[in-house]
């Protein structure tokens, strides 16, 4: 099957997304008729050792997002997994001479195609008297006996790209950055894992995985790794890796212990989400804590991918003061990482929420009218509980089918907590009481919008409880549901019976001729026929906007609801 892929063309991809990456960063530039891209303010360069690395293409933010102060000085890229072209890399070269710099250090990672064009062209640069050195980064902790060639070098080669940088930034000769390097690429390895291959543009598949089938110890170009296995959880996968790349019988394994202080680098190999990065970079750094080693710094990202491969890599290097403040060191690079330089292991990351406040709960008294609202509550439980496949049933319609759930978890815990407190004779207070219960126990979006209904009526009824009050605390109810909700009457939800019976209930604020009961008949009323009136209404709001709405017939569950609750309550208090 033809893998998608949003490019232009095969052939010119490698060279637009260089331009790409140098276009929209203003420290690089383009070496004119090269796949070169080079510092932009290469006059900085003066007198220091200028650092040159690349290879072959897919593997970006590398080479050229690392192009910047304290970094690299230029990248030369190659085709698509393949070597660039030893006359690119000495153009390289020579530009980074011309513009001053003291000498050039390449760096390499360890792979034949690499090893040959970067040694051509370092050749050639010193026949032209380029003081020219090379280190050679070989990373990968994957064979327990590699093969002549050596071990491949991957994701660590970031690490060097970073330390050598700092160093050139300070003015270190060639000679001693050269060796610093040799003794820190002893202290780096890294190992990969992947569920899925890679497609180079216009090839099929670097190879095929089993649906269910993970690789370790994959190379960045797709090359064999050393083992497959049914993929496991993330924390298992990051286990068994830091098991391998530490084991002594593994000839390229990175020697740790308890104390060490390390760095780690989760690299996503290109196609792993940032949720599951997330993951494994905390699954990796509780795996190395556990082992008594000190996580000194952490970066996750896309740093040395492999397409689209979905996988990533763990680089692990050891610190110790001196890499620390080199890793730590300033630069401009597009692709490194904004770190804190905090150590991750030992520092506190997580802080205590402020103390609950639910004392509010307990300091209450009941009062006259405790009586009448727990008749109130009792009868509007019983008639949701009654009502509770009725409303599912018109939920199914359009929605999810739970909408009678939900008000009849509302009603059970309002009938549990009336069992074991007294009613508050303050209005306000058992609104808020609840408002909290609904927030917890009702869920939905019913239950959001009921606790904000319930929490936004409340002010008006602390200690005031007569009819103006309660109109104030309806609409004030009302007005906070439109807010967050975004509804509005005629979208056809639990609005268009609450509005009315609402607009009723602000009579209330006149003493009215015929009485309370007159006004509160007519918004039940009222609410009924707004709840009826949904059924021709398509829904604009909630779940059921997102849903066909062929034929609706039946009205809103979630209006019906609140025309049976003013209808209980009515006949409580009547
Ligand atoms: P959910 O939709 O999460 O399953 P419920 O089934 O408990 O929640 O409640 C559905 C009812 O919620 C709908 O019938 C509708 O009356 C109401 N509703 C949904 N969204 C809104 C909104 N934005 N404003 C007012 N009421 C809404
Ligand atoms: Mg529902």
């Amino acid at each position: 099957m033809e893998v998608k892929k949003l490019l232009n063309s095969v052939d010119t991809c490698v060279d637009e997304a260089l331009c790409g990456t140098v276009r929209s960063h203003g420290g690089l530039a383009l070496l004119r008729g090269h796949r070169v891209a080079l510092r932009s303010d290469l006059g900085n360069l003066k007198g220091k050792v200028a650092l040159l690395s690349g290879g072959g293409s897919g593997h970006e933010p590398a080479h050229a997002g690392y192009i910047g102060l304290g970094m690299l000085s230029g990248v030369v890229a190659g085709g698509v997994f393949a070597s660039p072209p030893p006359g690119s890399i000495l153009a390289a070269i020579m530009s980074l001479w011309h513009a001053g710099a003291s000498g050039v250090l390449l760096v390499v990672k360890n792979y034949t195609g690499d090893r040959l064009n970067f040694g051509l062209a370092a050749e050639q640069a010193r026949a032209q008297g380029v003081p020219v050195n090379m280190v050679i980064v070989a990373d990968d902790c994957a064979f327990n006996q590699p093969t002549k060639a050596g071990r491949r070098g991957l994701c660590g080669t970031v690490f060097v790209h970073k330390l050598a940088g700092a160093l050139a930034e300070e003015g270190l000769p060639l000679d001693t950055i050269v060796s610093r390097m040799d003794e820190v690429k002893k202290a780096i390895g890294t190992l990969g894992v992947s569920l899925s291959p890679c497609c180079v543009p216009g090839c099929k598949p670097s190879f095929q995985l089993p649906p269910g089938e993970m690789e370790l110890g994959l190379g960045i170009h797709g090359e064999p790794g050393i083992k497959r296995s049914k993929v496991a959880t993330a924390d298992e996968v990051v286990k068994t890796m830091i098991d391998h790349m530490t084991d002594s019988n593994n000839q390229s394994h990175l020697p740790m212990k308890s104390g060490d202080s390390v760095v780690l680098c989760v690299n996503n190999l290109g196609a792993l989400s940032c949720l599951e990065m997330a993951v494994v970079t905390k699954s990796a750094i509780n795996c190395l804590e556990d082992r008594g080693i000190v996580v000194a710094r952490v970066m996750s990202g896309s740093f040395m991918t492999s397409l689209e491969m979905a996988g990533m890599s763990l680089s692990i290097m050891k610190t110790d003061k001196d890499i620390l403040r080199l890793f730590d060191a300033k630069t401009s690079a597009p692709a490194w990482p904004n770190l804190s330089v905090e150590s991750v292991s030992g520092r506190k990351w997580s802080v205590d929420p402020p103390p609950q406040t639910e004392s509010r709960e307990v300091k209450y008294a009941s009062g006259p009218l405790s009586g009448v609202m727990k008749k109130v509550l009792e009868g509007v439980c019983e008639s949701l509980l009654q009502r509770q496949e009725e409303l599912n049933m018109l939920d199914r319609a359009a929605g999810d089918g739970d909408c009678g759930n939900t008000h009849a978890s509302a009603a059970k815990a309002i009938q549990e907590w009336l069992q074991s407190h007294e009613v508050p004779g303050c209005p306000g207070q058992l609104l808020t009481i609840l408002a909290t219960l609904v927030q917890k126990r009702m869920g939905g979006s019913s239950g959001a919008l009921y606790s904000l209904f319930l929490a936004a009526a409340v002010l008006p009824l602390m200690g005031q409880s007569d009819g103006a009050a309660w109109a104030k605390a309806v609409h004030a109810g009302t007005e906070a549901m439109k807010r967050y909700g975004g509804a509005e009457p005629g979208d056809r939800t639990m609005l268009d019976a609450l509005c009315p019976a609402v607009e009723e209930l602000q009579k209330l604020l006149s003493s009215p001729p015929g009485g309370y009961m007159g006004i509160l008949q007519a918004a039940v009323e009222r609410a009924e026929a707004g709840a009826d009136s949904t059924r021709s209404m398509s829904a604009k709001a909630g779940r059921a906007s997102y849903v066909a709405t062929q034929h609706q017939t039946e009205p809103d569950p979630g209006a019906v609801a609140v025309a049976a609750i003013l209808r209980a309550a009515f006949k409580a208090l009547g």
